[in-house]
Order: structure tokens, then sequence, then C-alpha cells
């Protein structure tokens, strides 16, 4: 019987192949399938669509599901060492999160997205683009967890917990994920440049990557939490795995890898 990895047998800054071959895969459907709904609620539902709608769309597109009404589990099939998994992907509020589940080889059996990141408010505010990428963002994020497991939860008004929090490696790697994507879709086709992902954070709001990436570079800021925890570290870590994970989608790396290992070996 195989060990199961723990948080510190887990190497959080490793490049392996055969998990990014696997990330790739899980993103590419959660992605596609939700695309296809967002895209049908914007064609027949004029963008006001109820999480009901949501659901019935999306299990209409994704028939591998267990058919339940409240909170439904939708399936991808994918390889990992030479085995065949079965993943389930859980979409709800952030409030009733499930966590992953951690197996033997190290997969989680479940990935949790979350739904209030498009709108806190579906049956009254339309679903809009910003909303949509918000949530695309959390699929990278969460997707990640799946092989690296981050922060349970977290209470923002305790500075020690919060900067547990950010300096997971779990997080730090899940928030790489979803940072390149952004990065990505502001600067299509650049090279990572640290400049132009401080000048985004800032542009954006966005606190989380406003502090890994301008905050946490801050020689002050370094010195007065370093009781609670090697912000500098953090930042150079996040910077390191954002500027791999931005390179990889320029060149393709695993997405190539994707269709020649997949390639009939995932039904349908
Ligand atoms: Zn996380």
């Amino acid at each position: 019987m195989t060990e199961t990895p723990t948080f510190e047998t887990i190497d959080f800054l490793e490049e392996n192949s055969e998990k990014e071959v696997a990330l790739s895969h899980l993103r590419r459907v959660i992605i596609e399938k939700t695309q296809a709904v967002f895209k049908r609620i914007q064609g027949e539902f004029g963008n006001l669509a109820t999480r009901r709608d949501f659901f019935s769309l999306l299990s209409e597109i994704w028939p591998e599901n267990n058919g339940r009404r409240v909170k439904p589990e939708y399936y991808i099939n994918f390889e990992y060492a030479g085995k065949l998994k079965k993943i389930a992907v859980i979409f709800g509020d952030s409030s009733s999160a499930d966590k992953p589940i951690f197996e033997s080889d190290g997969i989680s059996k479940r990935v949790f997205i979350r739904l209030d990141s498009i709108n806190s408010h579906w049956e009254k505010r339309p679903v809009t683009p910003e909303g949509v990428n918000v949530f695309l963002e959390n699929v990278y994020h969460e997707v990640e967890h799946v092989f690296y497991p981050g922060h349970d939860s977290l209470d923002d008004s305790d500075l020690a917990e919060l900067i547990g929090y950010y300096t997971n490696p779990g997080e730090i790697r899940a928030y790489a994920r979803q940072f390149a994507h952004t990065y990505s879709l502001h600067y299509p086709g650049e090279i990572f440049d640290l400049k132009k992902m401080q000048a985004l954070a800032l542009e954006s709001g966005d606190g989380r990557a406003i502090n890994y990436f301008n905050s946490f570079a801050d020689p002050e800021k370094q010195a007065k939490y370093a009781e609670f925890g090697d912000i500098k570290k953090t930042h150079e870590t996040i910077v390191s795995l954002t500027e791999r994970f931005v390179d990889h989608g320029l060149t393709g790396k695993y997405r190539g890898a994707l269709k020649s290992t997949l390639a009939g070996s995932i039904g349908s």
C-alpha cells in the first residue's frame, strides 16, 4: 500500500509533467462546459438566469453527473500514474464549500468551484463578463488544489492566520496559477513581467494580488510581519511560479502533451 502524501512530503514547487497534463485536462473540461452554459445564458436568458437555470443547462451539457437537483456532482475522467481516475466537480457558495478529499495517490476526489464568484444574487443581477472572469480565475485556483492542498479556512481579522494563509505553499501555488491566467488575459502573448503584474494588481484592486506581488516585496513590511511568516520568500516564490505558468501558457508545453497522452484513453 502506498502512503498518502502529507503536507510535508508534497513538493509544491515541482514541475511534474504528468500532473501538469492532468491539471490542464481538468481545467479545460470545466471551462469548456461552463463557458457553453454562460453562452446559452447570454443567448436565451439575456444574461439573467437563476441558479436553477445554471444547473439545468449544465446538466444538459455535462451528462456525466449524479442527477441531484441540490449540489449536483459532475464527473471528469482522467488518467494519472497509469490509472483511470474520476473526479467530482461541485459548484456552490464559498460559505458551503466542500473541502478536497485526498486519496492515497495524492489526488483529491473532488473540487469545489465557487458560484458566488460570478454573481452573489443570481435572481436579481445579470451574469457579466467580469463575473465570468472571476469564476474562471477560481477554476484555475481550485483545480490546482486537486494535487496541492491549501489552507482550510480563513479568518481575515486574525493577522497570524492571514499570514499563515498567504504563506501556505498550496495557496501560493493555486494563486500563481490563477494570476498567470489573469496576466495572460491582460497581456496575451507576452512573457511575465513583474512590473506589469504589479500594475495589474493595483489596477484590479484585487487584495490578494496586491499583497503577493506588491506589499510582500516591501522590505519594511517584510520586517514588520517577520514574526508571522516569511513574506519575502512568499513573494519570490509566487513570482517565479507565476512566471513559469505564464511561460507554459505561451509555449503550449503541456497542451501538446495532453493531446498525445490522453488521445484514445479517455472516452467522451
Ligand atoms: Zn486556495
